[in-house]
This record gives C-alpha cells, structure tokens and sequence, in this order.
C-alpha cells in the first residue's frame, strides 16, 4: 500500500494529460507564449495506463484527469474509458475548462461518465474573458456545462478560483446559480502556483469571507465529512435547494488528511502541489522497468511527501512548475 512516513495513506491519483491549454486564465497559465513539452516527452496513453494499474495494485482507489486542459489531448475519452477498467478503481473524474464539452460530453457519457468539474470563474461574459484571456470563454464554458447535464453526466461541479478585486462581488451570484441549476458549485481558495507570480496573501478570498457572504442571504449548514481527506468544506442551503463547497488550502490547510499523489504529463510524480522536488518516472517507464521496480519507485516517492505546503510559512517557495504544468 501507499503510505507516507507521516501515516497518510495515498489513495487519491491526478494524472494530468497535457501541458496545452486553450486558455490562459490569469492565476494559472501565462499570458506569454510558453514553450510547451516535446510531443516524445509526454507519457503515451499506454505509459499512464501502465502507471494507473501499478497504483491501483497499490491502494489508488480514485483518479482525477486534468491537465492543462485534458479534452484538448486526442484520445483522451478512449483513456477515461480505459481507466474505468481498471481493476480497483472505483472513481474516474475529469476536471476540465468546459470548452470542448458541447463537442464531446456524449462521448464522456458513453466512455463511463466520468464525474465532471468544470471551471468557471465569472456569471459576467466581459469579465470571465478577462480572467481566461480568451473570447467568448463564457458562452462556450456555459453551454459545455449544459451539454454535460444534457448528456447525463452527474454531478457536475464548478470550480470557482475566487481572487480578491477580480470576482469576489460574486459570491452571491455563484450561490445563485448552486440553487437555480443543477450543479455544485465549488470556491477555491487562490494558491501560489499563478505563472504571473501575482499571488498575495490579500488576494486569497478565505472559507470564513466566502461563507459570511452567503449566508445572511441563503443560510447555510455544514454537512459533515464523507471521509477524512475529503478537501472541500460542504455546506447545504438549510431550504433544502442545494449545497456550496469550499476548498480552503490557504485559510484552513488539510495537509495533515491529504491522500494525493499527483503525475505530470512529462512523468514526473509530485506528492504535493507545492512540492519542489519530482520524482521522474518517465526513465523507469521507458527503459524496461518491471512493474515491481515501478511499484517499488512509486512507494518510495510516497514515504517522501512533504508533511504540508508551508504556503503559512515566511519562507514559502513557489514551486518553479505553476498549475497549468501540474494539474488540478
Ligand atoms: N484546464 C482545466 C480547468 O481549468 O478546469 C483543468 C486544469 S486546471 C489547472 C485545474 C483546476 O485548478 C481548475 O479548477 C483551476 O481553476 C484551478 N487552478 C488553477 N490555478 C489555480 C490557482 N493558482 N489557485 C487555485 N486554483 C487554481
Ligand atoms: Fe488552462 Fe485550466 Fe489553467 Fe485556465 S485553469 S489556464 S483553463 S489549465
């Protein structure tokens, strides 16, 4: 099993798929043209379903597909589907921008349905292509994520990154749409991983703000944890019309349950978001490694993970990788 040297138990994989992404959302991606990873120093389809397995084997229980944006990689639905086969896995996720979804959330319905989280950081047009530096963001996001309810997809999330002076006027808004449709709506807390090195403490929206906000206007109330490594605080509106989360990294840390191992497209594994050391993979994978010497690696990586992200600390260093080359 995968166990760090703290007692965490890893069960809690991200494979990001790809460093391309079609939007350049101002506390992740650069606005600047990056250069991206050579095609031959992306895993294969075949290389990350490899590494899926040996994890499986070794206690990975859930698998979140991310990126960059992950419906931009061809293949990527065949993936999902093949990822559902895996023995031991009981969970498939899919974070994506929404942008591809009109085209392709039948497909993701009949490759398995993979639970859907869909960013989506504005209800204003103007405002929304402002943060994601791209044209007509909103309407494409918005009907991505009608196609996904349309084709059956459940639940779908939204993820809401709330950055102070940039969207935090639209907290009530977010709730709003929590109530009106059928989708839970997620805030997370802005983190240190932005490729514009803009990130302040002052900028981070905390769970305390964002549920003071909401609940003179809808009340709210917790709902307990389903698990211990559960990352979001949970709240239902007390009329019974739906629920809210928090994902609260910077305000309220959850290091101390984190059961996530994450890989990168170019096979590095990382054991924290904030990690500024990887373990490359990529060699083992293509140089006839065993799946034992696989597993072997992987365990030793875990017993490695950091104890937390020391975002609180004064001598916090962000990682040079920002979340675009990580994954979400
Ligand atoms: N492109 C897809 C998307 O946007 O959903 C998947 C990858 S994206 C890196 C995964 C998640 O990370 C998104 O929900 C995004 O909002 C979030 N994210 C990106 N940069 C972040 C930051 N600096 N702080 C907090 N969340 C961030
Ligand atoms: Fe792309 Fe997602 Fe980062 Fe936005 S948050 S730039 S959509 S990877």
């Amino acid at each position: 099993m995968l166990r760090d040297k703290f007692g965490r138990e890893i069960h809690d994989l991200r494979i990001s798929v790809t460093d391309r992404c079609n939007f350049s959302c101002v506390y992740c991606k650069s606005a600047d043209p990056k250069n991206y990873f050579p095609h031959r120093d992306l895993l294969t389809w075949e290389e990350f379903l490899r590494l899926s397995r040996v994890l499986a084997g070794l206690g990975i229980r859930k698998i979140r597909v991310t990126g960059g944006e992950p419906l931009l990689r061809e293949g990527v639905v065949d993936f999902i589907a093949r990822l559902r086969q895996i023995d031991g896995l009981e969970d498939v996720a899919l974070t994506t921008n929404g942008y591809l979804l009109p085209e392709m959330a039948r497909e993701l319905a009949r490759a398995g349905a993979p639970r859907v989280t869909v960013s989506l950081d504005s209800t204003n047009p103007e405002k929304f292509a402002r943060i994601t530096r791209t044209p007509r963001s909103y309407e494409k996001v918005m009907a991505g994520i009608d196609a996904a309810l349309e084709a059956g997809l459940r639940p779908v999330k939204v993820n809401i990154v709330l950055v102070r002076g940039f969207n935090d006027d639209e907290i009530v808004e977010f709730a709003c749409l929590a109530r009106r449709r059928d989708i839970v709506v997620r805030f997370i807390e802005f983190m240190p991983l932005d490729a514009d090195h803009a990130w302040k403490r002052e900028l981070v929206v905390t769970a305390k703000e964002i549920v003071d906000a909401i609940h003179p206007v809808f009340p709210l109330e917790e709902i307990p944890r389903h698990s211990a490594s559960e990352t979001a605080l949970r709240y239902r509106f007390a009329d019974g019309q739906g629920e809210v989360g928090i994902v609260a990294p910077v305000s309220i840390p959850f290091c101390g349950q984190c059961s996530r191992l994450r890989v990168t497209a170019d096979g590095k594994l990382r054991t924290c978001l904030f990690s500024l050391r990887e373990h490359d993979v990529r060699p083992l994978v293509r140089n006839g490694a065993t799946d034992g010497d696989l597993a072997a690696f992987m365990k030793e990586a875990v017993s490695q993970k950091e104890r937390s992200h020391r975002i609180n600390e004064p001598d916090f260093v962000q990682p040079s990788r920002t979340m675009v080359y990580i994954g979400g």
